[in-house]
């Protein structure tokens, strides 16, 4: 029995590494500070060793194919009722986005999770599925809906999208967000910190609804480097403040603490019902082999290592 709930605990929450091919730059000589052994991920540079171990490491070479194989098993679990959570973290530039949406041809998981969800529903005889998609953002604390309809008042402003949308939780601890659009078909738009919402519904003997998150997260850098990242200040500030919150709510799931932090950020509530019990969570912690990055590289494997 011991083993089944440590089997269980681990199935709960994983966190993979994905290491960014090193991008060739004139003025930097371009070696990899980082090198990876099975779980391993080892960051070396002058005057610094370190390792840690996540629950699977992708290396530079690793492919979009690579990455889907992982998640295709936590799919099976959106449709059987599970909430889940797929989250991208990371520094601004090391592949958060290219993880989850990819490219033209280099398709990441996004599409090919709403790709997957159409083909089993479709073979699956014995019940029947809908599927309705969200997307939104959390800027400055506040939500907006990314397929809301455009307001002209706001048309400045490519992201700007009036929306009042509520946080409500049911008796049961189910989140709902009330005012937020809902659509059956996908209309995929590029956001700073963007969180897509796949609503399932299994239709047989009962009717199941769970949640498929798709969470690109805002850049982890800190302060200092917003500047390069084309952030502000307050945008980098609300953007630390809420990753923390997650960390800190990940890490007491992982130690089986009887208060969870969710209160501490809009991100950290919305996603109350499907980081705990029952739901299922896979971080993929991005990381950067270059020298110039290697500070915010340790950081982010920290971050990895306290989620686990
Ligand atoms: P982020 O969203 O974390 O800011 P991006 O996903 O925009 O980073 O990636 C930065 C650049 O690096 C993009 O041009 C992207 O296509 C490229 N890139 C990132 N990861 C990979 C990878 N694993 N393989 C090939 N190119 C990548
Ligand atoms: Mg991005």
């Amino acid at each position: 029995e011991a083993l089944d709930k440590l089997i269980d605990l681990k199935g709960s929450i994983r966190v993979f590494c994905r290491v960014r091919p090193l991008i060739p730059t004139s003025n930097l000589k371009t070696k990899s500070l980082v090198t990876v052994e099975q779980e391993k991920i080892t960051v070396q540079s002058v005057g610094i060793k370190k390792e840690f171990i996540v629950d699977r490491v992708f290396h530079q070479e690793s492919t979009q194919e690579d990455v889907f194989l992982e998640v295709k098993p936590i799919l099976r679990s959106a449709l059987d009722g599970h909430n889940v959570c797929i989250l991208s973290y990371g520094q601004t530039g090391t592949g958060k986005t290219y993880t989850m949406e990819g490219t033209d041809g280099k398709l990441g998981i996004v599409p090919r999770a709403i790709q997957e969800l159409f083909s089993h529903a479709s073979e699956d005889i014995s019940s029947t599925y809908s599927f309705s998609i969200s997307m939104l953002e959390v800027y400055l604390g506040s939500l907006r809906d990314l397929l809301a309809p455009r307001q002209p008042l706001f048309r400045h402003n490519e992201c700007s999208t009036a929306s009042n949308i509520s946080i409500l939780a049911t008796k049961s601890g189910a989140v709902e967000l009330e005012g937020l659009t809902d659509v059956s078909i996908p209309d995929l738009k590029k956001a700073n910190q963007c969180l897509t919402r796949l609503t399932i519904k299994r239709h047989g003997a009962t009717e199941e609804i769970s949640k498929l998150w798709l969470i690109d997260l805002g850049g982890s850098e800190r302060l200092l480097k917003t500047g390069a990242s084309g952030l502000t200040m307050d945008e980098g500030k609300t953007i630390n403040l809420s990753l923390s919150a997650l960390g800190d709510v990940i890490a007491a799931l992982r130690r089986k603490r009887s208060h969870v932090p969710y209160r501490n950020s809009k991100l950290t509530q919305i996603l109350s019902d499907s980081l705990g019990d029952g739901s299922k969570v896979l971080m993929v912690v991005h990381i950067s082999p270059s020298e110039e990055d290697v500070s915010e590289t340790v950081c982010s494997l920290s971050f990895a290592e306290r989620a686990r």
